[in-house]
Formats: C-alpha cells, sequence, structure tokens
C-alpha cells in the first residue's frame, strides 16, 4: 500500500486537473493519517523488538508524508498553477498562500530526539513520546488547513470549467535525429498544440539544413522549446556559451522569411564551426558595410596589372580586368576593392592594336579611387543589425530560398567563410 501512493504522486504530476484528481490528494492524506495514527507509541520500557517495529512504522510514514508534501508542492505550484504573473486574480493569490501554509502543518509531524549515546557522534531516533502528546494536535492543523486548500482549489478548477490539461513538466522527442526538449512549464490548453504539426515542421526544416550541406551545423544539436510566458514575444535564442538552441512559440511556426530554427542554427554554425579568422574576416567586411581604398591597395592593384599586360591590347573594359587581377586577390576585401578598381579602363597610347601600355596615364586614373569606401550588399533589414546577424540571415537565406537570394559579393563570400567551416556547399 505504501508503494502504491508513492507511484499514484509520481503518476499524477501529469495531464488533468479536475475534482477527481483533487479527491485523490484528498484520500491519499486520508489513509496517511490513518497510517499516522497507527503508529505505536506506547511501548514497554523492555520491549525492544516493538520499539524497533515502531520506529519502522514511524520511519515509513515519515517519508510517506515528505513524498505527499514534494507531490503536492509540485501538483499545486506547477501543474495547477503554472504561471506566475502580476495581475493573478486574488483567488489564486490565495491558493498559493494557503498551499504554503498547509505544506508547512505536514513539514515537522516526526519529532526525533537523541539517542542517548554518543555526544560525539549525535543520532537521531523517534521520538515517541514526543509523537504521542503531539500528534492529534497536528492532525488537527494539517486537516484544518487542508480543508481550506481543498475548498479553493476546488472552487479554482470550477471556475476554469471543471477541466484543465497540463502536461508533463519536461517532455522529450526526438526530431529528424534531433533531441527535442520540451519544457512544459507554463504551458497550458490556452496556447498552441505543439505536438505533432510544428515538430513536424521542425522535423521538415531540419532535413532541409542538412540537404542544403550545413550537416556539420547539426552535430550535437539538442533544440529546448520552451513555454516560459515572460518568453512570449521572443522567437529563439542560441546561447553559444552553453550550447543550447531554445525556441518559444512565436518562433515555432513558419514565415514569409523562413523559420526561426534555421536563423538560430546559422548562429550555432557561427559560433561552433567556423575558424575564428573566417569570423573575423565576415565580421571585418560587414561591420561598417564598406572597404576603404587605400593608396597602397592602388599600387598594389597597378603593378598586377601591369606584370599580367601583354603587349597586343588595344581595350580592356572592367571584365577583362577583374579576370586579369582576382587571381591576386588575398581576401575577400581585396576582390571588394580590385572589382572597383577595375572599372578603370586601360587604354593604350595610341588607338590601335598593340600601342604600348600608357602606365602614368592608367596609374594616375586609378589614383582618382583612392580613399574610396566600397559598399558592400545588405543581406537583409533585419540582418543589417550587426555582422552576426547578417550571417545567420545569410544563412536563413541559402537554406531556405537558395544561393540566389544572397546578393553576388555577400554570396561569395559567405561560400568562402562557410567552406572553411567544414559545410559541403
Ligand atoms: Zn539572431
Amino acid at each position: 500500500m505504501f508503494d502504491l501512493i508513492a507511484l499514484n504522486v509520481a503518476r499524477r504530476y501529469a495531464a488533468v486537473v479536475n475534482q477527481g484528481a483533487l479527491d485523490k490528494w484528498a484520500k491519499d492524506l486520508k489513509v496517511m493519517t490513518k497510517i499516522y495514527r497507527d503508529i505505536p507509541v506506547s511501548i514497554e520500557w523492555d520491549d525492544t523488538e516493538g520499539r524497533e517495529k515502531a520506529y519502522g512504522y514511524f520511519r515509513e510514514a515519515e517519508k510517506l508524508f515528505l513524498n505527499f508534501r514534494n507531490g503536492f508542492e509540485a501538483w499545486v505550484y506547477k501543474v495547477v498553477l503554472p504561471r506566475m504573473d502580476k495581475s493573478e486574480a486574488y483567488l489564486v493569490k490565495e491558493l498559493r498562500t494557503s498551499t504554503w501554509d498547509f505544506l508547512h502543518t505536514i513539514r515537522s509531524l516526526f519529532p526525533t530526539k537523541w539517542d542517548g549515546q554518543s555526544s560525539q557522534n549525535v543520532k537521531h531516533i523517534p521520538d515517541l513520546s514526543g509523537l504521542k502528546a503531539k500528534r492529534e494536535g497536528n492532525i488537527k492543523r494539517y486537516q484544518v488547513a487542508f480543508k481550506k486548500v481543498y475548498k479553493q482549489l476546488s472552487e479554482y478548477i470550477e471556475s476554469k470549467g471543471g477541466v484543465m490539461v497540463r502536461y508533463d513538466a519536461v517532455d522529450h522527442v526526438e526530431v529528424a535525429g534531433v533531441p527535442v526538449i520540451l519544457e512544459n512549464l507554463g504551458r497550458d490548453e490556452g496556447t498552441f498544440d505543439y505536438t505533432v504539426e510544428p515538430l513536424n515542421l521542425l522535423g521538415k526544416h531540419l532535413k532541409t539544413v542538412k540537404g542544403a550541406g550545413f550537416a556539420v551545423a547539426l552535430d550535437g544539436l539538442k533544440v529546448t522549446i520552451n513555454f516560459t510566458p515572460d518568453k512570449f514575444d521572443e522567437a529563439g535564442k542560441y546561447n553559444p556559451a552553453t550550447d543550447t538552441l531554445t525556441l518559444h512559440p512565436l518562433g515555432m511556426i513558419d514565415t514569409p522569411d523562413g523559420h526561426t530554427l534555421i536563423h538560430e542554427i546559422g548562429h550555432r554554425f557561427w559560433f561552433k564551426c567556423l575558424p575564428g579568422q573566417s569570423r573575423s574576416m565576415w565580421e571585418e567586411i560587414l561591420s561598417d558595410r564598406g572597404v576603404t581604398i587605400f593608396e597602397g591597395d592602388i599600387e598594389r592593384f597597378f603593378h598586377i596589372v601591369e606584370s599580367k599586360l601583354t603587349k597586343d591590347f588595344a581595350f580592356m573594359d572592367a571584365e577583362d580586368i577583374l579576370k586579369l587581377t582576382l587571381p591576386a586577390a588575398k581576401s575577400k576585401s581585396d576582390e571588394l576593392k580590385f572589382q572597383e578598381l577595375s572599372e578603370t579602363h586601360i587604354r593604350g597610347l595610341g588607338t590601335g592594336p598593340g600601342e604600348p601600355f600608357d602606365a602614368k596615364d592608367y596609374l594616375r586614373r586609378l589614383m582618382f579611387k583612392k580613399d574610396e569606401v566600397v559598399q558592400v550588399e545588405e543581406v537583409s533589414d533585419y540582418g543589417d543589425s550587426s555582422p552576426v546577424e547578417g550571417f545567420a540571415e545569410a544563412f536563413r537565406l541559402w537554406v531556405t530560398k537558395g544561393p540566389q537570394t544572397i546578393k553576388p559579393f555577400t554570396r561569395e563570400l559567405f561560400v568562402q567563410v562557410c567552406r572553411a567551416g567544414d559545410a559541403r556547399i
């Protein structure tokens, strides 16, 4: 019988809140009161066997009340009243208080005393005479307190239409090979049902990320879905320090821009997979949305052109010059500068083929671009808030809408950076 009650306590920490569930607690308490009352307290001084037996009952009953207290506390505070907000109804506030009062009354039902043996190594044993003196008073006190809680809970359940569906505090499922933890605290029947459809959606997007070549970003990934009410205005968050990816209800639906999950996986890929060097490069280029062409850049570019130029040219346009110089670019910002500098045409001294290259004039015209800032394209409106957000947005665009939705320069930079992070793109 003892085990059965403990089992009920565990099993009831979930699911349906109604009068029947409340009555089970009342019934448990009644049974436990009988057990408490049946602990033998009048033992003859020489009845060693009887005393040991009484101690056994005492300790079993103590364990039961402890289980009951923990179970009831969790049931009321985490299952029945999962939300805690300032605008709480009067009845709910009362309920919290009277539950606490009741739990307090069953906190000290089992007095102990020193066994009188060693003062160095003090041992406590059940104080049967203390129990005998206080037992009926204790019972009276907790019964009165419970009656109050019971009445208020009854009214509360009634005010909610008689039935409230609650969920296990934590649920574990697996979606497309990724462990998903549902933190249900704060979840109630008023919130959207996140069991089947949104989890399927999650699975679909996880597969898309994998299919786009970013399987490495899913390695060891765990997704937490959190229903805490004060986070209802936040879609999701990736915390690099703990490597946790959390989604809130707002982030569980598809939007025209794609799914929050993918943006957050973009953050994870950034922090977990990208070498620091690649991150710095991306940040450097995107941070001020532009790179400045310095005199040294122009000189270097000029020498590359000069060294590669063949005799038989008449005229070179931007595309030709870029083809000539791009292989010598050492970084993404070089490429950007070269792109800009290539727009300065090369002319011969005369107009016919084979005319010598007018180096002096060419360098003079290139120098017009000194201190010019070459703008980098915007990724998306949201992505422009910071380079790190820009990366997550580029990731989301690439995965959900395809490479062509990222502007050419950013796209090339993105590919270069992602390959350094072992993406198969
Ligand atoms: Zn973000």
